[in-house]
């Protein structure tokens, strides 16, 4: 039966109005003043919000790491991303030199295929350009669908590429249509810092953030901007945390640099005394880049007021603080690096962001869904309330008001990254291709109703007609 969300103010990345949306087979199919509700449920949406479901373009779900396997897993992750106003996530597709990249795409499907609650993609790692790697990569962008490549320039003898590797992969990724993410973090500087922390007897968590101080990610988003000049290329670099490699994309941008830029709520509301905490728990805020002063908050929310950044992702890749976390005691090297983030993406943004005035509406939208849809391949079937697009809605009652704690979150780890803080927001169900995944804050989804997404190509949004999602 089709359904028909009434009474709603719809927010899209450009506009705010009231309308019915009616949903038939997964897709909108009628957007207007008042439809009729003849053989139609009706959701009634009064006093809330209607916007296109959150993309977090950044998770890493059952991924080994440092010893250990990240906690929240395809179900848990997708799960809280959802009970969150997550509707997509891209993965990361880890992948082993020597070995084919098929088949870390096959493992990744294999973790995700009968456990996702919500649709998801993949971006596909390179540490190395060989020629064999090479010759599969157009398989991988056009009959996988898998559009984006990332490449750490971060964690030395685990991750990381040197710069031959990034810039073959720029080249590739400009001749194939792929977008180049980035870490970029200058990770032979950050060995040597953390050698010699840990000879001085320096093994506190605050020392992971004193070792890996801004100049080196400014740095590293800097060189990796100029490669993507020199290729004439395009990148998009993550987890930017401090003001610095702000300012290098932004100065890259004018430039006429074709670089994007993503934060994550977690530069925006904490900072390095986190990791300062007594009885180590400075370890639960032990992520890469680190927490910075606090200064670079008010730096970070212009650049996303201002367009200089222009998404946010969750970087969710959590562990126990108790079983996980504590492998690093003595030793804040041997803390895997990683937070629960993906749950508190979209209400932090809404209430810190919109709320206290320092985006509009429709940018929340722009930055939380519609953008990384257009950079990463997905609108406009995803990212935005369109006829013809995917039903993913989230319906968001913007007064309530609630405190974030491990004790009310759906994720599977043992403590909340913002215990403690107010926001005020929520939403109250979530639709993902037209049916519910949360229903009145209750999850009624089912493990495997996620699909794998296949994306398009990097800048298939620029095309003035849309061939085929669009169709009714
Ligand atoms: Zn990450």
């Amino acid at each position: 039966m089709k359904k028909i969300i009434k009474n709603g103010t719809v927010v899209t990345a450009t506009d705010t109005y009231r309308a019915d949306i009616c949903i038939e087979n997964g897709v909108i199919t009628q957007i207007g003043g008042k439809l009729p509700d003849v053989d139609a449920e009706i959701i009634d949406a009064k006093g809330c919000y209607v916007f296109p479901g959150g993309i977090d373009p950044h998770t890493h779900l059952d991924m080994p790491f440092g010893g250990t396997v990240t906690k929240d897993d395809f179900e848990s992750g997708t799960m809280a991303a959802a009970f969150g106003g997550t509707t997509t996530i891209i993965d990361f597709c880890l992948t082993t030199k020597g070995k084919t990249l098929k088949s870390s795409v096959d493992t990744w499907h294999a973790k995700s295929k009968d456990k996702a609650v919500i649709d998801y993609g993949f971006h596909l790692q390179i540490v190395e350009m060989n020629n064999e790697k090479l010759a599969e990569l157009p398989k991988m962008i056009e009959e996988e669908g898998i559009t984006s490549l990332k490449v750490f320039m971060a964690y030395k003898n685990q991750f990381q590429a040197d710069d031959e590797t990034l810039f073959k992969t720029l080249i590739a990724a400009r001749d194939l249509g792929a977008l180049v993410m980035v870490h970029a973090e200058n990770g032979d500087v950050i060995d040597y810092l953390v050698k010699k922390a840990i000879a001085d007897g320096n093994t506190d968590p605050i020392y992971h953030a004193l070792t890996r101080p801004p100049e080196v990610e400014a740095e590293a988003t800097g060189r990796a901007a100029t490669l993507t000049e020199l290729a004439n290329s395009q990148l998009y670099v993550v987890h930017v945390s401090c003001a610095e490699a702000a300012w290098k994309i932004a100065e890259a941008r004018s430039k006429g640099i074709d670089i994007w830029g993503e934060t994550c709520p977690q530069y925006l509301v904490l900072d390095q005394t986190y990791l300062e905490k007594p009885n180590f728990e400075g370890a639960k805020y032990v992520w890469s880049p680190p927490l910075r002063e606090k200064w670079n908050q008010t730096e970070l929310w212009n650049a996303l007021k201002t367009g200089q950044l222009q998404t946010i992702g969750s970087d969710q890749c959590s562990f126990d603080f108790v079983g996980q976390k504590d492998l690093g005691k003595g030793d804040f090297s041997k803390i895997p690096n990683g937070g629960p983030i993906i749950e508190d993406r979209v209400s932090i943004l809404f209430s810190e962001g919109v709320k206290k005035g320092r985006i509009s509406l429709n940018q929340f939208v722009d930055i939380t869904s519609t953008r990384s849809a257009k950079l990463f391949g997905l609108y406009p079937k995803k990212g935005t309330i369109a006829i013809g697009a995917d039903a993913d809605i989230v319906i968001f009652d913007p007064t309530v008001e609630r405190v974030i704690s491990a004790e009310s979150h759906h994720m599977a780890v043992d403590y909340n990254a913002f215990e403690g803080m107010k926001v005020t927001g929520e939403p109250v169900s979530v639709l993902s291709r037209g049916e519910f995944v949360i229903r009145e804050k209750q999850f009624v989804g089912k493990p495997g109703a996620g699909q794998f997404l296949k994306r398009a190509k990097y800048g298939a949004d620029k095309q003035t007609i849309h061939e085929g999602p669009l169709t009714v």
